[in-house]
């Protein structure tokens, strides 16, 4: 049975963007929020002591997720985690791509979400759920960015691997697919281009709502996938795309 009243959250990367939010949301909502981040997450209210907990912590180096599986413990239970951090900051073509890059990139978004859930499973009750954060770019691929295409097509199949493994221990597994979300790091890189306009619309005219995605409307999906609404879910990949994988073409549009 799915546990009922507040939940116990864990949210990675939640200092920024769609993770800021997801935390938000279930903050908003009287669950208790752990926030974990490379910088030091805002400060949110609720949370039983007035203010939920935060940490700062690496959750691609062995000592981070030791420090936020500590934390965690104070919680007691941890009935949703969601696996959101993400580095991408490794551009470049299959030919050009550093093995640094390549190697930081699959480190946080891949092996980082498999091996947290494990140091975060034996405080998970039957009920718990994990929710993914992968892409649209773990579905397709993008031009000149095979590390964050690989990591997230890799964690797209790590969700079912992790769905068929943990449905024993009574937890499902569910990721996110986004399309583009106004985010602090996209919103930074239209007004970094030449024509931030133009940049704007092309990135809109990707989805079939000819819109970008706000980090709000990926928290209530996450937040369906956490929750007891979606018992009969898991190893999906639902994609928040505003249609952009609907088509074949860029919303209909010759690519
Ligand atoms: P962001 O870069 O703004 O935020 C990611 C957060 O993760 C940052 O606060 C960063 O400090 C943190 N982080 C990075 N490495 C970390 C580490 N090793 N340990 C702990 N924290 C770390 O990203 P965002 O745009 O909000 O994206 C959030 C998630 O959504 C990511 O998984 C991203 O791949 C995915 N996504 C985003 C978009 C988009 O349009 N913004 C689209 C599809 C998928």
């Amino acid at each position: 049975t799915p546990p009922s009243g507040p939940l116990n959250v864990v949210v990675t990367g939640a200092a920024r963007g769609i993770g800021r939010a997801i935390a938000e949301l279930y903050a908003e909502r009287g669950h208790h929020v752990l926030s974990a981040d490379l910088n030091l997450p805002p400060v949110l209210a609720g949370g039983g002591r007035g203010q939920q907990p935060r940490i700062k912590a690496d959750i691609s180096a062995a000592a981070g997720r030791t420090r936020l599986a500590r934390a965690a413990h104070e919680l007691g239970q941890v009935h949703v985690l969601v696996n959101n951090a993400a580095y991408q900051g490794a551009h470049g073509s299959v030919l050009e791509v550093s093995e640094r890059g390549w190697a930081r990139t699959l480190s946080v978004n891949l092996t980082a979400p498999l091996l947290l859930t494990r140091e975060l499973i034996g405080l998970m009750p039957r009920g718990a759920a994990v929710v993914n954060v992968a892409s649209v770019q773990g579905l397709f691929a993008e031009q000149n960015n095979a590390a964050y295409n690989a990591s997230k097509g890799g964690l797209v199949n790590l969700t079912r691997a992790m769905a068929l493994d943990l449905a024993p221990h009574g937890v499902r597994v569910n990721a996110v697919a986004p399309g583009a979300i106004s985010t602090e790091a996209v919103l930074e890189a239209i007004a970094g281009s030449d024509d931030p306009e133009q940049t704007r619309r092309d990135y809109e005219d990707l989805h079939a709502l000819r819109r970008l995605g706000t980090p709000r409307e990926v928290a209530q999906v996450v937040y369906f996938l956490g929750g007891a609404e979606s018992s009969f879910l898991t190893g999906t990949i639902v994609p928040v795309d505003g249609g952009m994988t609907a088509s074949f073409m860029m919303a209909g549009r010759p690519v």
